[in-house]
């Protein structure tokens, strides 16, 4: 027997709820519109320009910070889509993934004791590498149905001992879509008390109905304060590449920098070549991008209306939430979405995991990014589940 044990921290942590429902959705044959991931094979062009990197180009570690031809063409990316001016030398990160992303951030900017704001419901990652950094969360509660906030809010949590606020916007898992008056009144917080913005904008380009995406550094007075997260994951369809990157001002990039040369120092290089060449594709591909989302937003809500949930708006992002409360279910959101992946064949995420203080348990997230076929199937299981049981 061993005396000592690992970190409490990750030791009694459960483990993440895209891999449980995964994995249960696997064991019961269900249609898993669980974990976020889209179920085609990504642009062809895209992956062609990776694959053809891979066997002619360079196979060696690049730079720590990214090759440089992926960092000119996301610093031509901020100027084309948000008018940003970026130095690519300076202010552009290559990461594996956002998640990588997130972690060399938190890691690089927290010190221990430092308090930082979140907003619930919230991605997993974020918590735990708060916690482990010595941060000292202080969470906002995003209300539902449209989950707002207030200035009384902000005014909780913020202090002279904040550090920094993480934002995820898109937000994942509700769709939220932070506006400019939401944004303005953060950025009002952020620089009354000095403090930073770790801005999780991985869906950026997955926003619907003719919505503007606003990047939280372009916000007056933000340019020096925000560190702003992306993903090729959701831009390119394509979330096994796990290719991230952060753009921000240098003083703020360098510590984040260091954190990353130690978590995973370097990226792929082959699929940085396809995500460089990404990149500069057309505006249509971006629009079509959110156009074809949109639309199977929604039909999965259509479905899922006609099934008999009662569905929330989406705005951005992978996902949509159905409300269970009045479909006479014994039980909360996690029981729901463990029994209808095992009597529906249809698996979704319950949403109170992504809360830390003020769950909600009866909101489930399902995720539309599929093919419409598996769509449509889906609903047709969940009709006759709810005819037969609701
Ligand atoms: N942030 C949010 C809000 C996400 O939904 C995800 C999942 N895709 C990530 C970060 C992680 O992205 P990546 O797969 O690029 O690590
Ligand atoms: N972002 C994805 C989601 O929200 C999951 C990513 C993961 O499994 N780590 O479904």
């Amino acid at each position: 027997m061993l005396a000592k044990v690992g970190n409490p921290l990750f030791r009694d942590m459960p483990t993440t709820i895209f891999e449980v429902m995964s994995q249960l959705s696997l064991k019961h044959q269900a249609i898993n519109l669980g974990q976020g991931f889209p179920d085609d094979r990504g642009p062809d062009d895209v992956r062609h320009a990776a694959a053809d990197a891979l066997l002619n180009g360079y196979n060696q570690y690049p730079s720590m910070l990214g090759t440089p031809e992926l960092r000119q063409a996301l610093a031509g990316h901020a100027r084309r889509f948000y008018d940003l001016d970026v130095d690519w030398a300076s202010e552009v990160l290559v990461t594996s993934g956002a998640t990588e992303a997130l972690g060399a951030c938190l890691l690089g900017l927290i010190e221990p004791g430092d308090e930082v704001v979140l907003f619930e419901p919230m991605y997993d990652s974020y918590l735990p590498i708060v916690r482990l950094a010595g941060g000292v969360p202080k969470i906002v509660t995003l209300k539902a149905p449209d989950w707002s906030f207030t200035r009384d809010d902000l005014e909780r949590v913020f202090s002279p001992r904040t550090k920094l606020l993480v934002i995820n916007n898109p937000l994942n898992p509700v769709g939220k879509v932070f506006d400019r008056t939401e944004l303005a009144l953060i950025a009002e917080y952020l620089q009354r008390f000095d403090a930073y913005a770790v801005c999780d904008e991985v869906y950026e380009h997955l926003v619907f109905d003719g919505r503007p995406h606003i990047p939280m550094i372009t916000l007056p007075g933000l340019r020096e304060r925000c560190l702003k997260i992306g993903s090729a994951g959701k831009t390119f369809s394509l979330t096994g590449w796990k290719v991230g990157y952060i753009t921000g001002a240098p003083a703020l990039l360098q510590p984040v920098a260091k954190a990353h040369q130690f978590l995973t120092f370097t990226t792929a290089p082959n699929l940085q070549a396809g995500v460089a060449y990404g990149l500069g594709k057309d505006n249509d591909y971006f629009t079509g991008l959110a156009a074809s989302q949109q639309a199977k937003r929604d039909r999965l809500a259509r479905g899922l209306t006609e099934a008999g949930f009662k569905v929330l708006p989406s705005s951005g992002t992978y996902f949509l939430i159905a409300d269970i409360a009045g479909m006479g279910f014994e039980g909360d959101d996690a029981a729901f979405c463990m029994h209808l992946t095992e009597a529906a064949g249809v698996t979704a995420i319950p949403v109170s995991v992504f809360f830390a203080e003020n769950p909600v348990r009866n909101f489930i997230r399902f995720c539309f990014c599929k093919q419409d076929s598996l769509l449509d199937a889906a609903v047709d299981r969940l009709k006759t589940w709810c005819a037969r049981s609701v």
